[in-house]
């Protein structure tokens, strides 16, 4: 590297605090040292928040450790049926406070049934209730269950100016990272002032509120307008939903991409970021001196990487396929996006994707769980498999809702409405029981775990119960057409319809 890259790119003092290239929040796993003084990186830290708070949801869901920390990252999130607060990581989804199942007068007093988060939280309450003067007394002993749930719902929405300016300042770093020369010739100056007024914002929590009038907040959002005058009064990112056609496909199943290049022909400097390979940005920079070389560098960055050196892969190439288009009126992008659907199709391709990532990564632990299975006897053999299996709830009830709401729309379809409502009692929910179902959809859930028990121990017993095997059971089609054979064909039976 040349010397100048020991200078700060924001005020050219010497830099040397050690900045996550890519938002540790994120994922990242490596440093730098040469691009910010501790001043300036410091100056960011709104941003990276920001970014950090509006991806939690999907960190949460993948289980991304933030770096410097040893667990993976929890969100919160609204559960739509009572309306409470859930709280999420990958492994489960639980209420975060107690709840009353039910209460009914006794004597004096009342019996309530209860359920807790955890029994610290129990023991927190009965001790609450006995400060207040009541006398608690536990007419069963507490079990555990877990709580089956329709959906959560997660209020934060992505991007915004200061989701643009996060990522503006991400794609900033990795440029100076690879273009150090250009990144101190001045040629980022209009970048760099823009990343700095969005930083102060953030930093001044200006994102949420609307209206302030706090003095600090005033003069931030003027010093912002007046950062962008040199991009005719528009942010210089925008949301990108044409990334390049001959992209190659990112390295890691759920990864994150960061380019940046130099287009020498006229000097484009410019940048792109794309976030689990879904939500995608373009910005263009600034423009380099006439004579500059043409190069680009991708980045692909996993997220699940627990350190380097796989954590990321990096390619480059002497050409600048990727150089962007300034779109006309940069919210284009998202609002076209939004009208025809290329946005939701983006998140649906996500959310599969992330389904499918689980899949695999249960069906990894659950073979290791089971393979001592083989050598058991077939009492100790189904035993074992029934004890895995409760501990699956969540999964089997997604293939039961996944085989009952197919046959639904079939029916439908087929002006067999007759047997929406017994399809719909099958798997109802009931809120307020302990773990979230009707009776008749807990037992459409045993139904379906019993019938998947049966196929695992004859899997076992014949030698074919590979992770592979155990993935297609648990999610994929033979898995779906056991459950449905289990679960529909007493239904259909009884209106006269073949399985
Ligand atoms: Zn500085």
């Amino acid at each position: 590297m040349a010397k100048t890259a020991k200078t700060c790119i924001v005020c050219g003092q010497v830099a040397g605090s050690k900045e996550h290239v890519f938002p540790a929040a994120l994922g990242g796993r490596r440093t730098n040292s040469g691009i910010y003084c501790t001043e300036h990186d410091n100056s960011y830290s709104g941003l990276v928040n920001e970014i950090a708070g509006q991806l939690d949801f999907l960190n949460a869901y993948l289980g991304v450790r933030p770096d410097h920390s040893s667990r993976p990252k929890i969100a919160y999130a609204e559960h739509m049926l009572t309306g409470e607060t859930v709280s999420v990581s990958a492994d489960e989804i639980r209420f975060t406070k107690p709840r009353i199942i039910s209460r009914n007068p006794v004597g004096d007093g009342e019996a309530l049934q209860m359920s807790f988060p955890n029994q610290h939280s129990a023991k927190q309450f009965i001790k609450d209730m006995e400060d207040k003067g009541h006398t608690v007394v536990l007419q069963s002993k507490p079990s555990t269950h877990p709580y089956i749930t329709g959906s959560v719902h997660h209020k934060r929405a992505f991007g915004g100016p200061c989701g643009l300016g996060a990522v503006a300042y991400m794609t900033q770093t990795f440029f100076a990272q690879e273009f150090p020369e250009i990144a101190r010739s001045g040629a980022l100056s209009n970048f760099i002032a823009y990343t700095q007024a969005i930083a102060k914002i953030a930093a001044l929590s200006g994102c949420e509120q609307k209206t302030e009038k706090l003095e600090e907040l005033i003069g931030a959002r003027s010093a912002l307008t007046a950062a962008l005058v040199p991009f005719d009064g528009v942010v210089p990112v925008w949301w990108d939903f044409g990334p390049p056609a001959d992209a190659r496909p990112n390295k890691f199943e759920i990864g994150h991409r960061v380019t940046v290049g130099v287009d020498g022909s006229d000097g484009q400097l410019y940048g792109r970021v794309e976030l689990f390979s879904a939500l995608t940005f373009s910005m263009r920079l600034g423009t380099a001196t006439l004579g500059a070389a043409t190069r680009e560098v991708v980045v692909d960055i996993d997220p699940l990487a627990e350190h380097p050196p796989h954590d990321i892969e990096r390619y480059q190439v002497l050409a600048a396929p990727s150089r962007v288009h300034v779109p006309q009126r940069t919210t284009e992008g998202l609002a076209e996006a939004l009208a025809n659907g290329t946005q939701t199709r983006a998140f649906e391709k996500l959310l599969e994707r992330l389904t499918e990532h689980q899949l695999v990564k249960l069906a990894h632990a659950m073979s290791i769980a089971l393979a001592p299975c083989s050598t058991m006897s077939p009492l100790e053999a189904r035993a074992s498999i029934d004890k895995v299996l409760d501990g699956q709830p969540q999964q089997i009830w997604r293939m039961v809702t996944f085989v009952v709401q197919g046959l639904r729309e079939a029916m439908i379809k087929g002006n067999l409405e007759a047997i929406v409502p017994v399809l719909d009692g099958l798997i109802a929910h009931d809120a307020q029981s302990a773990i979230g179902l009707s009776r008749q959809a807990e037992a459409t859930l045993v139904l379906a775990k019993a019938a998947l028990a049966a196929q695992i121990e004859e899997d076992c017993a014949a030698g074919l119960l590979t992770e592979v095997r155990i993935a297609e059971l648990m999610g994929r089609g033979p898995g779906l057409h056991i459950v449905g054979q289990a679960v529909l064909a007493p239904v259909l039976e009884g209106f006269g319809v073949a399985a």
